[in-house]
């Protein structure tokens, strides 16, 4: 390449990594993978470094990537936060180590290896041991006070406990979103017709920047810490020893950690992390491996971005080439349509992959994704597969642009775009998908938990319109079930005892059930607890709603026009007409509270308990159920295959409770 070429290159390089840096770091919302990103980092990276007569001081590779945002205060961190040298590949990983051995000129080095949260990074400063603020990493010199988002975060401790507590110290996690609160708000969004978040990590940082505090109010974020940032006086020699402090001093920390002796101990500790790191409450993308010593790490020192003595290996994504044979729509029950992606059936991460989504028209646009096309399907963790890319090169020469219908692939309504968001809509409320997917809804065992009412069961349903909506379903007769594909009398019967039951439910599974615009399981529990009956929610303005806590303005408008609307109105009426009776939340009384103030955490395989059970069991007495164990958890249930938390729970002398003893103690035996 002639010389003018590759400045040329390498500038539009960095003018790309640096609209990518600005979308992860500042606005959190990525427009392509860390693989593919790290793909473009690295061409740079080797061009500047085969040519350094255009590498620049302030080329995104010599840089941390900055996250400062408008709106926050910043603060000067007494040590510089730093980034990680990665690596996706084996010998890159074992060349660290060659690297590490020269620096230090001995070899069998002692090595961390730890988990690579996939969060947002912060510094947290305790004054005498209590807290004083919470910095993001920002340009890694300053960072911005983010302390009033951070102190929503309820497992940071506001003091330290334990002995020898520093007198200043800045000690260094990462703020992240557990797996299942991450589906929760997806959840929530989903039945508000609003499109999802794409991964925990980017709600966790755009939410840490976020100047609305009861929307950060609403999302529960939770924190790790594992790194010592600036310790006065010193506390301790290695980074083992510092982990054994953190729990001493009360900070939650990670699940696991490993020591070893040289690369092929620490690479086998990378492989067994892999193994077990999908059972982790948080996303984790990579194992980091740091020198124990901390004599070692001073040694080392760190070039402007990372120190020389860590690295991250980061565990690829599995990605699989396939054909895209077709594009079909899916009519959700609020009438959002999803275009999805029908493969040539590919492996990925262990499963065969047949359909992906393409996300909605906007995303489809922009990554021009056409039948016809080879494309590469992604699935990260626990995240659906998505297409990420068309492989260009392989398109048929005759291929076209997929042009969206502008009327629902199900009942021919002209579909609109509604303001403010991506998706296309069908508006029609009888639309036969939407009514199934209402109907899927409301039995689901989120909701009413009707066994025997599922998918296949209510497509039958719709199409001999035995059931037009959720009120139909309780008039149901058994004559008419037995007409039914794969019916008999004991089937026919076990439906119509499920749907009988179901009427005493409690009545959050109603409320949910009923799809209000933003109302997912954990407002419709917040909104049963405050109001005690459909009635009285019926009745309440926004300003009474608003009141609830987890209740904002909008969820608040939703619920009052959801009452409002006729056709809500009369199914509502209808259903109590054919004997809904919800079972109304009891509070707690003072003596049946007897796990008031008391923190439990759930692990492995309960004998006959579902962990649903056992977590309601521990709430209807007042207790908290928490997803990872730290100082302050009280108890650890625990059942087959309990893994790291029993050993980490034994570690720290926290009670240990097998099913027996829990319902025990509960007083229920
Ligand atoms: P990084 O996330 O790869 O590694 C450094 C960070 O890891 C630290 O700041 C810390 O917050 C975190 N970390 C988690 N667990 C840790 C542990 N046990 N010990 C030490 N640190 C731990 O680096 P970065 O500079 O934050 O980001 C660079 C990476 O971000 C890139 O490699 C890329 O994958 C991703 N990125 C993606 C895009 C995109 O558009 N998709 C854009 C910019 C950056």
């Amino acid at each position: 390449m002639k010389d003018h070429r590759i400045e040329e290159k390498i500038r539009h390089l960095r003018s790309e990594i640096e609209r990518h840096d600005t979308l992860y770091y500042k606005n959190s919302d990525p427009e392509v993978s860390d693989a593919e990103y790290d793909v473009l980092k690295r061409e740079l990276e080797d061009l500047e470094s085969a040519h350094p007569e255009f590498a620049t001081g302030d080329s995104p590779t010599r840089r941390v990537g900055d996250d400062l945002v408008e709106g926050f205060e910043s603060y000067t961190h007494r040590l510089p936060m730093l980034s990680l040298d990665n690596t996706y590949s084996k010998d890159e990983f074992f060349a660290f180590v060659e690297r590490v051995e020269k620096g230090l000129e001995t070899s069998g080095i002692e090595f961390v290896v730890e988990p690579k949260i996939d969060g947002v990074a912060v510094s947290v400063t305790y004054e005498n041991g209590v807290l004083e603020r919470a910095v993001t990493r920002g340009n890694g010199t300053e960072g911005d006070d983010i302390t009033a988002n951070a102190l929503f975060i309820d497992e940071l401790p506001r003091r330290m406990k334990g002995s020898a507590i520093p007198a200043i110290l800045e000690v260094r996690g990462e703020i992240y979103m557990r797996n299942d609160e991450f589906d929760r708000i997806n959840e929530d969004r989903i039945a508000a017709g609003l499109e999802t978040f794409k991964n925990p990590r980017n709600l966790a940082s755009g939410t840490v920047k976020m100047l609305d505090r009861d929307e950060v109010a609403k999302r529960k974020l939770d924190v790790v810490l594992y790194g010592m940032g600036y310790c006065e006086p010193d506390a301790v020699s290695t980074q083992s020893e510092f982990h054994e402090k953190l729990l001493e001093w009360g900070f939650p920390v990670g699940e696991s950690f490993w020591k070893a002796e040289g690369a092929e101990e620490a690479w086998s500790a990378i492989e067994e992390l892999d193994f077990i790191r999908d059972s982790f409450p948080y996303p984790t993308d990579g194992a980091v491996v740091k020198t124990n010593l901390l004599s070692q790490q001073d040694l080392l020192g760190s070039t402007s971005k990372a120190p020389r003595w860590a690295i991250a290996f980061k565990y690829a994504a599995e990605q699989s080439e396939t054909l895209l044979e077709g594009i079909t729509l899916q009519v959700g029950r609020t009438g959002v349509l999803t275009p999805v992606a029908e493969l040539k059936p590919t492996q990925l991460a262990g499963t065969t992959v047949s359909r992906a989504t393409l996300h909605n028209q906007e995303e489809m646009e922009r990554k021009d994704v056409r039948i016809g096309d080879s494309v590469i399907v992604e699935k990260a963790g626990e995240i659906i597969p998505a297409v990420i890319r068309v492989a260009l090169e392989k398109r048929p020469d005759n291929s076209v642009p997929f042009a969206f219908p502008d009327s629902c692939p199900e009942c021919g309504t002209k579909t609109i775009k509604l303001e403010g968001e991506v998706a296309l809509r069908c508006i029609n409320q009888d639309c036969p998908a939407q009514v199934r997917g209402r109907l899927e809804h409301f039995a689901s065992r989120q909701c009413m938990d009707i066994e025997g009412l599922g998918e296949a069961v209510i497509d039958q349903l719709v199409d001999r319109s035995l059931v037009s909506n959720i009120a139909d379903i309780y008039g149901l007769q058994y004559d008419r079930l037995l007409e039914l594909e794969k019916f008999a009398e004991k089937s026919a019967q076990n439906l119509m005892d499920a749907i009988e039951r179901s009427k005493s439910n409690e009545l959050w599974r109603l409320l949910h059930g009923l799809g209000i615009p933003q109302v997912g399981a954990s407002a419709a529990k917040d909104l049963a607890k405050a109001f005690g009956s459909i009635d009285a929610l019926r009745s309440a303005d926004s300003e009474r709603l608003v009141e609830v806590d987890g209740i904002g303005e909008k969820t608040a408008g939703g619920i009052v026009d959801f009452f409002a609307n006729e056709v809500n109105r009369q199914i509502i009426d209808a259903l109590f007409g054919s004997g809904m009776s919800p079972l109304e939340p009891t509070p707690i009384n003072k003596e049946d509270a007897i796990f008031e103030g008391m923190t439990f955490v759930i692990t492995g395989t309960l004998p006959s308990m579902k962990r649903d059970e056992a977590k309601e069991l521990i709430e209807r007495k007042g207790g908290k159920v928490a997803g990872s164990v730290s100082k302050k958890t009280n108890f650890l249930v625990t059942g087959e295959s309990a893994g790291s938390k029993l050993t980490k729970a034994e570690g720290l002398g926290i009670e240990i409770l097998s099913e027996e003893e829990l319902v025990a103690r509960a007083g229920l035996v």
